[in-house]
């Protein structure tokens, strides 16, 4: 039976690196360092990726897009976005809403979250009130504390699409 709303939640970790752009939720950031991966290392848009599939119970982001294949080297994130998005579409679910959360120490990300509001919204083709994101530090703990890292969480609502 299909499920009238299905929720999903995706983490995601990368480390901070030199000689890196910093990209987070599809927007690229000026900083002195960015962030390290296989692809273009869009934490946010990773953790989003994957709270997307876990609704549907489509496996993880690393299944669909694997760090071996070389398709995936510097991805562009918006791309993989699209891409899982347009899964839900196939599977009959309409996008409800997005939670997600930031954790980092520095740059200060508030400036930005309305750029990738816009940014994603427009990926997956909803207002930008059904996207939340939200930023934290985490009070100088730990490696986001001592600035060597970035985390993300994100949570989504998909809805059946039938009629
Ligand atoms: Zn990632």
């Amino acid at each position: 039976m299909k499920q009238p709303f299905r929720t999903g939640f995706g983490f995601d970790v990368h480390a901070f690196a030199k000689d890196r752009k910093l990209i987070i939720g599809g927007i690229e950031i000026a900083n002195d360092m960015g962030l390290l991966g296989h692809s273009d290392a869009d934490v946010l848009l990773h953790a989003i990726c994957d709270a997307m599939l876990g609704a549907l119970s489509l496996g993880d982001i690393g299944m669909h897009f694997p760090e071996t294949d070389k398709r995936y080297k510097d991805a562009d994130s918006s791309e993989l976005l699209r891409i899982v998005n347009n899964l839900i579409k196939e599977k009959g679910y309409i996008f409800g809403n997005l939670d997600a959360m930031i954790a980092m120490e520095k740059p200060r990300i508030a400036p930005f979250i309305p750029a990738m509001k816009e940014k994603i919204s427009l990926i997956i083709g909803c207002d930008e009130d059904q996207i939340s994101i939200k930023a934290s530090t985490t009070e100088k703990l730990g490696f986001i504390g001592r600035g060597e890292g970035v985390s993300a969480f994100a949570s989504v609502l998909l809805v059946n699409g039938d009629k």
